[in-house]
């Protein structure tokens, strides 16, 4: 029987996340590979500020919309990994936040397997703990809230049955909406159609860990005054009884009467 190490011929992939925007949220083992990758296909919500890491030899490819640039396409990201790679290049693929959440991985991957190219993956911080880290915001309480809910806002729309909302809202999760700042009228009208209560709170986080980083917090109530103000901004909206006790919760009267009653 012939056995051929694949590879050697085909060189390597590192599906590397970055983080969710401040440089130094990398992990000491991304930044590593960026330090000897021979090209990197980049992100769009990746800090750009990674890529000074790189050796200078080291060819970048940005997949993401950028000015001048369209956005590329899955099937042409696919592409370009595979024909990289095939070359026999180590590749780092560089994605915002962990590639493994929202972040089209499985996709890769697959595609990896299909042409016999070996890859590895290295999380990152994902936008959710990010998020909750600059609120002061514990995603998970022992008496408040058990279990954590990652959810894309792409799927939020009002007629959509791709998510089950009732369980969604019964689940006493805190339930952190990727993607959802657009959706967020929606996604509120949703819980409370399944029997969330309208003073559940919510914070919204946009750009957390980077300088532009705002922290809002208040109820389902304020839906929608929340969804036109960040328009166009990477944003995660979390929602559960936690922001109660976030470090912002104090900024809204309704809120913080509650913390202060159970203490
Ligand atoms: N793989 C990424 C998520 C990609 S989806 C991760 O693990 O974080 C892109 C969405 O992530 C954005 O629409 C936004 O909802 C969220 N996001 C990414 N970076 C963010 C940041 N710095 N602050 C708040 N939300 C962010």
């Amino acid at each position: 029987m012939l056995i051929t190490n694949l590879s050697r011929a085909k060189g390597f992939v590192w599906l590397v996340g970055a983080g969710p925007g401040a440089a130094d949220l990398i992990t000491l083992r991304g930044l590593r590979l960026l330090q000897k990758a021979e090209a990197v296909i980049c992100d769009e919500l990746v800090n750009n500020a990674l890529l000074q890491q790189c050796p200078p030899t080291c060819e970048i490819h940005f997949v993401g919309k950028r000015a001048g640039s369209h956005r590329a396409t899955q099937p042409e990201i696919n592409a370009l990994l595979v024909k990289l790679a095939g070359a026999g290049r180590k590749i780092v693929r560089l994605k915002g936040g962990d590639p493994l959440i929202f972040g089209r991985a499985g996709e890769e991957m697959q595609v990896l397997r299909d042409a016999g190219i070996p890859f590895e993956i290295v999380p990152g911080v994902t936008a959710a703990t990010a998020a909750g880290a600059v609120a002061g915001l514990p995603l998970t309480h022992r008496d408040h809230s058990s279990a954590v809910v990652f959810v894309t806002g792409h799927q939020c729309a009002a007629n959509t049955a791709a998510l089950d909302w009732g369980s969604l809202a019964r689940l006493r999760a805190t339930l952190c909406f990727y993607m959802g700042v657009r959706r967020l009228p929606e996604i509120a009208r949703n819980l409370l159609a399944h029997g969330m209560s309208a003073d559940m709170p919510l914070a919204l986080v946009s750009e957390a860990t980077l300088p532009a980083q705002k922290i809002q917090v208040g109820t389902l109530n304020d839906a929608d005054k929340f969804s036109t103000e960040l328009a166009g901004q990477p944003a995660l909206v979390v929602i559960g009884e936690v922001v109660r006790l976030s470090s912002f919760a104090a900024e809204i009267p309704q809120l913080h009467a509650q913390v202060v009653a159970q203490e």
